[in-house]
């Protein structure tokens, strides 16, 4: 099992960088993965405290995470022979700069500019391109720097879809306890054990998260690296992702305009709360609380999709057993659940 080394959590925590490549022996050259907006941002802040340490430092700027990015990247790492890959930036910077330096072995670092996901911290990617609308196993970060003066910055929309999230957690590990009693599939108590461990904190303390709270931003931040750290001991995303991934995944396919990864979880964990006859009420609360969106209308797609991606969200990933596999979605129970949990009307 691959786990980060080092993971600081705080207020300008961005100036640790230079220090904390030297302390993992990242000395002489890194490679900055970064956006076009990220760049400004934070990359050329980072860029400039690297090289004010001796580092020499090349960047790429990316744009999308496809695979013609990742190639980019990997053409970069092939020239340059970096020490290090940093990602810098939203999802897509960070997953683009995890999965070309794990294909080069190299090690990799994330600094994330926003918080909308747990894959900031977890060893996934999720990339256009790969055949496969869900995340694959790539590498866990060396280390991960989480400046919240930097993360407060980003619209409250992203935090409030980490939220969601996060939430997943409790239909994911329902799930994965389903597949080890129906399937005898290996269940890992301790990667469980974590994983719910942080939806527990967000849901406990929902009342805290909101614009511009630095606590509130905290809990979130520690809840996402307790699942990339209990994805990275499960060997896989099993104890972070359930049959509401696979409706968010679904949804992806189907809406001709899908909402963030998070916000589409969240609402999924609402409806796999209902099937599993866990406190979905309870769930869809918090997420309010949170401003999280809790319906079809807050997601901004149309009540149509959100059944199609029900019926169809059971052929994702045929391998993972869930709730769904159980309770086959017909066009008429899906329409059901969503209305029976009034995220269509
Ligand atoms: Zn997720």
């Amino acid at each position: 099992m691959q786990l980060p080394r080092e993971v600081v959590v705080g207020d300008k925590t961005l100036d640790l960088i230079g220090d904390i490549c030297k302390k993992l022996d990242f000395s002489g050259s890194a490679l900055v993965v970064t956006g076009p907006c990220t760049r400004r941002i934070a990359g050329q802040e980072a860029i400039d405290l690297l090289e004010d340490k001796g580092i020499s430092v090349e960047c790429s700027v990316v744009s999308s995470s496809a695979m013609k990015d990742v190639e980019l990247v990997k053409e970069k790492i092939e020239e340059f022979e970096p020490e290090v890959v940093i990602g810098i930036g939203g999802g897509t910077k960070i997953d683009v700069a995890k999965l070309s330096s794990a294909q080069k072995g190299i090690p990799f670092m994330s600094i994330p500019t926003t918080a909308s996901h747990d894959g900031i911290a977890s060893p996934l990617v999720s990339i256009k391109g790969l055949n496969k609308p869900y995340s694959v196993m790539a590498q866990s970060p060396m280390a991960i720097i989480l400046d919240t003066s930097i993360i407060i910055e980003a619209p409250y929309r992203f935090t409030a879809s980490g939220c969601g999230d996060i939430m997943a957690k409790f239909t994911a590990v329902r799930d994965w306890k389903l597949a080890h009693s129906v399937k005898n599939e290996y269940y890992g108590e301790y990667a469980a054990s974590l994983s719910l461990m942080s939806a527990k904190l967000v849901l406990e303390n929902a009342g805290v998260i909101k614009p511009e709270s630095e606590e509130g931003l905290r809990v979130l931040l520690e809840a996402l690296i307790s699942c990339g750290v209990a994805m990275s001991i499960a060997g896989s995303s099993r104890p972070c992702s359930g049959s509401e991934h696979l409706f968010s995944h679904a949804l992806d396919l189907v809406a001709p305009k899908p909402a963030l990864h998070g916000e589409q979880c969240g609402i999924g964990t609402i409806m796999m709360a209902y099937l599993h006859k866990m406190d979905w009420k309870g769930i869809k609360e918090t997420l309010q609380a949170i401003g999280a969106p809790t319906t079809a209308e807050e997601l901004d797609i149309e009540p149509e999709f959100i059944i199609q991606a029900l019926v169809r969200a059971c052929e994702i990933r045929p391998e993972r057993y869930t709730i769904l596999e159980r309770k086959k979605m017909s066009y008429d129970s899906a329409k059901k659940l969503a209305k029976a949990t009034e995220v269509i009307d």
